[in-house]
């Protein structure tokens, strides 16, 4: 039985009705750039994270560069990047004119680890960036107060969990400003490049509005220079469609995560993920641990169960940062980078599959 770790055709067919329609709609309309679709977008998606503001932009890595952007630190500021996340999160500080500081991460869900936190907190650090990594809420009770305690602003990475929740507070709420990415893959994609920015704040909202569309308030009225990053008309129409199915598909994904936890617990030679219970997971991935990872990912392709690695290489690790000279032993990431394994998780599995997934790990030697 072939596993596919993502089936973008298979969630396509589900819903081609719908999402033929929504392209037909935009195609005779012939507005291709702003327009109903994205203010209908914007605020159904604020909504739904339980946020007052939503601003769309061109992909997630614009999001995270816009929100930081408006939040106008001196520059040079430091920011607190978790050492083990998608390299955006990293960029976005430094395309800004600001400085990465790694923080070390939690062996248990791989979320940044609160407790060595205020550790990484001098006086130039402004503003902590907490990724909700894999789709597991980080501890925003334990952030939201250092952040109180330093001054700092608290950025929300939610590229990984949308519908996410924290203590029944939806993720990207829960700090000053959030981005979000609608990249194909992630658990709410777009068909092709999409990312979004939501906050409370009235003025960051207006703030990220100007920089994402050239500083316009009128059509040739710029109050300042900003930039283009916006959300296609299309892919728009295509998310106003796949949010109505969302909560589905993170219910799916609840399903199958508590379903490899109970049959996998047992297992000697792997570390499950352990799942806080005062959250709401969006399972983007389901990450496993095992010294033999390597061989059990060559295992699981040979009987066609696709899986994948996030990542493959701590952040402090990758050439990109070695101007930082940044001592790579300091950080349990580096350590956990040659054992994660992604296992195979979404709403096209099938249950026959899940089990096909469960029985080939159990027979696992
Ligand atoms: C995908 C992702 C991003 C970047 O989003 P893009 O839309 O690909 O630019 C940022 N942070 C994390 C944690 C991600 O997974």
């Amino acid at each position: 039985m072939k596993v596919k770790f993502l089936d973008l055709n298979w969630q396509y067919l589900s819903i081609k009705n719908e999402i033929d329609i929504a392209i037909k709609n935009v195609l005779n309309n012939s507005i291709f750039v702003g327009g109903k679709c994205v203010s209908d977008f914007e605020e159904t998606f604020a909504k739904y994270q339980h946020s007052k503001y939503c601003i769309s932009v061109a992909n997630g890595t614009d999001a995270l560069e816009i929100a930081i952007e408006s939040l106008n630190l001196p520059s040079g500021s430091e920011i607190i990047v978790p050492a083990n996340t998608f390299i955006s999160t990293a960029e976005a500080v430094t395309r800004n004119g600001h400085k990465v500081i790694f923080a070390d991460i939690s062996p248990n869900n791989y979320i940044l680890d609160t407790s060595l936190l205020e550790h990484y907190i001098t006086p130039n650090v402004k503003a902590i960036i907490a990724v909700h990594l894999y789709g597991h809420p980080c501890e925003m009770d334990k952030i939201l107060s250092l952040a109180q305690k330093y001054n700092l602003y608290v950025i929300e990475d939610c590229a990984q969990a949308h519908g996410a929740e924290f203590k029944n507070y939806r993720v990207g709420s829960i700090g000053h400003i959030a981005a979000f990415s609608f990249y194909p893959g992630k658990n709410l994609g777009a068909y092709g490049d999409a990312g979004a920015i939501i906050t409370n704040d009235e003025v960051l909202n207006r703030k990220c509005r100007l920089i994402s569309n050239h500083g316009r308030i009128d059509k040739y009225n710029h109050i300042i220079e900003g930039r283009n990053s916006r959300l296609d008309t299309i892919q728009a129409s295509i998310l106003n469609v796949k949010l109505k199915h969302l909560d589905s598909w993170i219910e799916r994904r609840n399903q199958i995560a508590k379903k490899y936890i109970s049959c996998l617990k047992d297992l000697p030679h792997i570390t499950l993920p352990v799942i806080s219970d005062n959250i709401r997971h969006s399972f983007h991935l389901f990450v496993i641990r095992t010294t033999r990872r390597d061989s059990l990912q060559k295992y699981l392709s040979s009987l066609d169960i696709e899986t994948g690695i996030h990542y493959p290489k701590s952040l402090p690790k990758l050439e990109a940062f070695s101007y930082l000279n940044i001592s790579k032993k300091e950080f349990i990431a580096n350590e956990m980078d040659s054992k994660i394994l992604s296992l195979p998780i979404g709403e096209h599995m099938t249950e026959d599959m899940v089990d096909y997934v469960i029985d080939s790990l159990l027979k696992f030697k």
